[in-house]
């Protein structure tokens, strides 16, 4: 049986699909509890990493190499950069890079870090089946780059800087680190994000205003998700 490693960041992002699934087993490692259940033909692991790239990387490590996960999926919420994005909407993934790395010093482009890359490219079966449920739901999903960072943007102008830089649509703090995780370990992995807040001036308020819905929204697609796979 294939498993699915289903990480959130905070404990919002996975509550509903707890709710959804029911029943499971518990295990804990490295600070985080990993819910283990069956769905389909699947092993289900799921887990809230804690805010931040580097809780997701231990949580995404955890997958791959305890649990042997065969595609990662995140879930979540997000900042919406495009302006076409609003609170509710999804974002699926294309790639994914971190807006706080800047070694430019050396000549290196930002967000670039030798032997790795700027940009690290989702899994196209994975988005391909998100693809495909959202069309059977009439969701429009939005596909672009995500760029991750160890900060919650509620500025206009870091708001603008990372779309200039980074060509991105939506802003977060942890998918940047499932990319990176997941490629090096050859785990298939895809994104999904419900847009929260739009990164501006009023993020914070937002952010507490719609962040369950948001959360809800993300995990349901995420059900959906798995509905459309084999
Ligand atoms: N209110 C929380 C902190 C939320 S941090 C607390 O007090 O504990 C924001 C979380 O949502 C991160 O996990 C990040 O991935 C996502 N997120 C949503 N909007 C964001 C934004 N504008 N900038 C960065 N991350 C955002």
């Amino acid at each position: 049986m294939k498993t699915i490693g289903i990480i959130g960041a905070m404990r919002e992002e996975i509550t509903p699909l707890l709710d959804f699934f029911k029943e499971y087993n518990e295990i804990q490692i490295g600070g985080n509890i990993f819910y283990v259940t069956t769905y389909k033909n699947y092993n289900i692991v799921i887990a809230y990493s804690k805010i931040g790239k580097i809780h997701a990387s231990l949580t995404c490590s955890t997958m791959g190499l305890h649990f042997n996960a065969d595609y990662i999926i995140f879930t979540g919420v997000a900042g919406g950069l495009s302006n076409d994005l609003k609170v509710g909407d999804i974002v699926l993934a294309s790639s994914l890079c971190q807006y706080d790395v800047d070694i430019s010093a050396f000549g290196h482009p930002l967000g670039f870090i030798p032997e790795s890359k700027l940009y690290i490219d989702t899994d196209s079966n994975l988005n391909e089946i998100a693809k495909r449920a959202a069309n059977k739901q009439n969701i429009e999903l939005k596909y672009g780059i995500i760029a991750s960072g160890d900060s919650f943007i509620s500025d206009k102008d870091k708001k603008q800087w990372i779309i200039d830089n980074f060509k991105a649509c939506a802003v977060e703090m942890e998918g940047a680190s499932i990319a990176v995780v997941s490629s090096l370990l050859n785990i298939p992995f895809c994104i999904i994000r419900a847009i929260s807040d739009s990164a501006d001036d009023n993020a914070d308020v937002s952010f507490d205003e719609f962040l369950e819905d948001s959360a809800k929204k993300s995990a349901s697609f995420i059900i959906s998700i798995l509905d459309e796979m084999e």
